[in-house]
């Protein structure tokens, strides 16, 4: 632990900010790396603590954030870690950083599920880091979770997210294409999420570089109009639900009536487009038959 004084850790917390980067970013450094809280953060404002405990020195933190300015390499990336949900989570380059728009998937399901308090079998397609299905699997110790990923190392990270954030068993990890590890589970599936691949080609090249540059190009292209992957699992969905079993989806933030359009096709009912925190269609939801 390091001891500094408040005074001193503020200026120089005043300094980094000055130097560009935004200070969400920067308390996740301090928070990721320092082991002191945005709680924390906030406290001190109102607490006159004369001194605060780091983990890491004030130099050692600098250095990654002159990284992170420097090269736009996301904190997680230099940390190794992000925060989602109550969930810490190891992530790398290997895996999406778990987006916060997401954690409405947890709400959304939980809103659907609440009044059955039923034993089911759910499985998240493409679980990358794996924060949706960790996250249900918690909330949810009598359901039985499947996690499935084309990438082995993702898979490992998410495996080794699971162990790391409970004792449960209660969540299996398959590698292999969206639904084909999980053959075994042909029409024995109450609810299947995804949140696919679904940036369209002309809307990918134009992302920041913090994001082009380090996260997975699998886990964010989803072909020229980014709903190739979107389609891929729609179509297979209906062998794998049991009846009137859920599918939920992630899309991209104008492909809202488009996915409802698909899961119509596929026989799907109850559809529906729900929204974000911005007011974004951003996850289309139905029931097979
Ligand atoms: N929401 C992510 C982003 O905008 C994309 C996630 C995805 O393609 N599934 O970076």
């Amino acid at each position: 632990m390091h001891t500094i004084s408040t005074e001193k850790f503020l200026l120089w917390k005043e300094k980094q900010i000055m130097k560009g980067g935004d200070s969400k970013s920067l308390s996740l450094l301090i928070d990721s790396l320092g082991g002191l809280s945005k709680k924390d953060l906030n406290l001190l404002r109102i607490k006159s603590e004369k001194n605060i405990q780091l983990e890491t020195n004030l130099e050692i933190l600098e250095t990654f954030w002159d990284k992170h300015l420097k090269f736009s390499i996301p904190i997680q990336h230099l940390s190794g870690i992000t925060y989602w949900r109550d969930l810490k989570l190891e992530v790398s380059n290997k895996v999406l950083i778990p987006r916060p728009e997401t954690e409405l998937i947890i709400e959304i399901v939980s809103e659907k599920f609440k009044r059955k308090g039923e034993k089911i079998t759910f499985v998240d397609l493409g679980a990358g880091s794996g924060a949706i299905s960790i996250a249900l699997a918690l909330a949810n110790p009598n359901w039985d979770g499947l996690a499935t990923d084309i990438d082995k190392d993702a898979l490992d990270i998410a495996s080794r997210n699971f162990s790391n954030n409970s004792n449960q068993s209660n969540l299996k990890f398959y590698i292999g294409n969206w639904w084909d590890p999980i053959e075994e589970f042909k029409g024995y599936i109450d609810l299947a999420i995804a949140n696919p691949p679904y940036i369209p080609q002309n809307a990918y090249e134009e992302l920041p570089i913090e994001v082009k540059n380090f996260e997975p190009k699998n886990a964010l292209l989803g072909g020229e109009d980014g709903m190739d992957h979107i389609k891929e699992i729609v179509k297979y969905a209906p062998y794998y639900l049991k009846e009137k079993g859920w599918l939920l989806i992630e899309n991209h933030f104008d492909q809202g009536a488009r996915v409802k359009q698909l899961f119509l096709e596929n026989r799907f009912t109850n559809v529906e487009v729900l929204n974000d925190f911005c007011g974004i269609g951003r996850f289309t939801i139905g029931r097979h038959k």
